[in-house]
């Protein structure tokens, strides 16, 4: 069995894009998504190769505007 645990990684507020293991930068344009938070490139890569479509998203408002949610999310 490939137990691979993802090792909790706790960065005091900057989340971690689940795609790239990357901190997120606070404003940059990310998508926040049940599972987690991701850079928009990186979601947008991960979904296009998945459904070969773009993702619908949802643009913040105001303050928010870098934060991105998913449209159409699958049930
Ligand atoms: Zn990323």
């Amino acid at each position: 069995m490939d137990d691979q645990n993802i090792t909790d990684i706790d960065m005091k507020g900057a989340p971690v894009c689940g795609r790239c293991f990357m901190l997120v930068a606070r404003y940059a344009p990310q998508v926040v998504a049940p599972t987690g938070t991701y850079h928009r490139e990186c979601y947008e890569a991960w979904y296009f190769g998945h459904h070969g479509k773009r993702p619908r998203l949802l643009q913040g408002t105001n303050g928010d505007r870098h934060r991105y949610q998913i449209r159409d999310v699958a049930a």
